[in-house]
């Protein structure tokens, strides 16, 4: 078991935003979280990589403790690549630059193999040929596509996504789930939240249903989308 969540809580001053959510990540498990907006999707994969503290509850991360004190945060959350809603690329660095970043700044990774591996992940998401373009070149599939690259840099173990094709043109969101149904084929741990019911249907090994905060549901897409 890769993350496991028990009755985690979060509020916001007065507001109770998670509710006590209770669950477990198995590793190579594709878990998509689906639930009206303002259901605390978003705040709890901001739990799980702790840009947001809990308020109670555990979280247990790779075998971490996130409330342990003597827990290196910082270390744990470099094996959880996030990918967010927009891009958020360096807009003065070039796409291979946005992709090398992280592992020469936070890893010490020498700088040519920072660059190969940069190039194969580039690959990966077929976007080899942008490498030394900007990204306001790009269009946005393309620089979400770049975003996940950037993420897989730091070899994670697990993958987050918070609706990573909601800012999307429609016909751009199709590459964006294809790279990531690739990433679930090869094995990657994701916890992905979306509207994409397609994707949850066809790629989800488990779907989660949030409302208000609590889980209303979770099982395999077929028994969730039966209801
Ligand atoms: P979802 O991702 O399901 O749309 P969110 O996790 O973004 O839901 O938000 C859940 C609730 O928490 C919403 O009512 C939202 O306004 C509130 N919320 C989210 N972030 C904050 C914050 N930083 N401060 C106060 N309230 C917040
Ligand atoms: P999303 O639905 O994509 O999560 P939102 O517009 O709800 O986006 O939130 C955008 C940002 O604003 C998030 O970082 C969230 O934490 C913050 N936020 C959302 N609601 C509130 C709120 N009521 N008070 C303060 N910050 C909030």
């Amino acid at each position: 078991m890769i993350i496991q969540v028990k009755d985690l809580k979060k509020n916001y001053g007065n507001l109770q935003v998670l509710k006590g959510i209770t669950t477990q990540v198995e590793e190579r498990e594709v878990v998509c979280v689906i639930g009206p907006s303002g259901s605390g999707k978003s705040t709890f994969l901001r739990c799980l990589n702790q840009l947001e503290e809990m308020t109670s509850g555990q979280i247990i991360m790779n075998g971490h403790d996130l409330s342990d004190p003597k827990v290196d945060i910082n270390k744990v959350r470099e094996d959880v690549g996030m990918v967010f809603q927009r891009f958020n690329l360096f807009p003065h660095k070039t796409v291979l630059e946005n992709v090398m970043l992280a592992p020469i700044k936070v890893r010490k990774t020498a700088q040519e193999e920072a660059r190969k591996h940069g190039l194969a992940l580039l690959k990966k998401v077929g976007l080899e040929d942008k490498a030394d373009v900007y990204p306001d070149r790009l269009s946005g599939g393309q620089m979400q596509r770049v975003a996940i690259a950037r993420a897989l840099a730091m070899n994670p173990k697990v993958m987050l996504f918070d609706e990573p094709t909601s800012a999307l043109d429609p016909e751009l969101v199709g590459e964006v789930l294809a790279v990531m149904k690739n990433l679930a084929t090869e094995g990657m741990t994701m916890i992905v939240v979306t509207h994409e019911m397609g994707f949850a249907r066809e790629v989800g090994d488990r779907v989660i249903f949030m409302d208000q905060g609590v889980i209303m549901e979770e099982g395999k897409p077929e028994e969730v989308f039966e209801n």
